[in-house]
């Protein structure tokens, strides 16, 4: 890939192991890019890639339930992030639940990519798109369904 990304990673506690596995088995790729963690995601994060040699740029945020997504999610309204890796708990409950649900739309609504799973992310960072000249986002569109707008 030839541009350098700012990739956005956060995982709730009981997704923490299914992160870091996903960022050493990714280590070579992750090696090039800016990667912008919440607190505890971010350490565990650094210290896996510098045990392996690897060492890119960090940007580490507070923890998640003390405003590290609500400042993820202003760095995506700045269009400071190419793509989120967000691995939620979705059989616990969180206590920055507002927060989570703000990060996922503002991604939504800046048509920045998220992946929730570690599947969604491998695709992700291997999709040729991010170096295609040719092609452009579609934005998302808020609007009412009108036959005769559609761009085919
Ligand atoms: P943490 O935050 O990386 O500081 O644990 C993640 C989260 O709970 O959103």
């Amino acid at each position: 890939m030839k541009r350098k990304l700012t990739i956005a990673l956060v995982a709730h506690d009981h997704r923490k192991a299914d992160m870091v596995e996903w960022v050493v088995f990714n280590a070579d790729f992750l090696s090039k890019h800016h990667l912008v963690c919440t607190g505890t995601t971010g350490t565990l994060v650094r210290d896996a890639l510098y045990e392996k040699g690897v060492c890119p740029d960090f940007t580490i945020m507070n923890s998640g339930p003390m405003g590290g997504d609500a400042e993820i999610a202003a760095m995506v309204v700045r269009k400071e992030i190419d793509l989120a890796v967000f691995l939620i708990d979705d059989l616990n409950p969180q206590p920055h639940e507002a927060d989570i649900m703000m990060l996922l739309r503002q991604c939504r609504v800046h048509n920045v990519p998220i992946a929730c799973n570690r599947y969604s992310a491998d695709l992700m960072i291997t999709s040729n798109l991010w170096d295609d000249d040719d092609y452009t986002p579609s934005p998302p569109r808020y609007e009412k369904f009108d036959r005769e707008s559609l761009n085919l």
